[in-house]
């Protein structure tokens, strides 16, 4: 009875939320070949925010200002990008198109609905809306 009733107690001190752990995206491990700078885990990235590896690449296009392509698993570039550089963007993409604003967790989904786009939390049900 009484192991029980300390089982009990221990499972309740347990913190419902993590707060020590956040949410970690992988870091982009990148090499230059000329003048293109390849992403070579940007397949594993995607995977892990849980979105379209194109949606990214559009996205980083636009935010380093230089053209690229995907290349089966890896991103190219066409310019020399520093990591430092590509992550943050990354980390932009994430903060503005997969990290819920209610919760602070990465579990959302993105919804469509006629011309406006929904980021959707798995977690909490909040939604908010964003120009794609
Ligand atoms: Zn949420």
């Amino acid at each position: 009875m009484e192991y029980l009733e300390m089982l009990k107690r221990a499972r309740n001190n347990i913190p419902e939320k993590r707060s020590g752990s956040r949410f970690e995206i992988p870091k982009a491990v990148t090499y230059a070949s000329g003048k293109v700078t390849f992403i070579k885990n940007f397949a594993e990235i995607s995977r892990s925010v849980r979105r379209n590896s194109g949606e990214i690449a559009k996205f980083l296009f636009k935010e380093l200002g230089v053209p690229g392509e995907m290349k089966g698993n890896e991103l190219a570039l066409n310019g020399k990008i520093g990591d430092r550089m590509i992550n943050q963007r990354i980390e932009e993409y994430v903060s503005q198109f997969v990290m819920c604003r209610e919760c602070g967790r990465p579990d959302t989904d993105i919804m469509k609905e006629g011309k406006f786009s929904f980021i959707k939390c798995q977690a909490c049900g909040a939604r908010r809306s964003f120009r794609p």
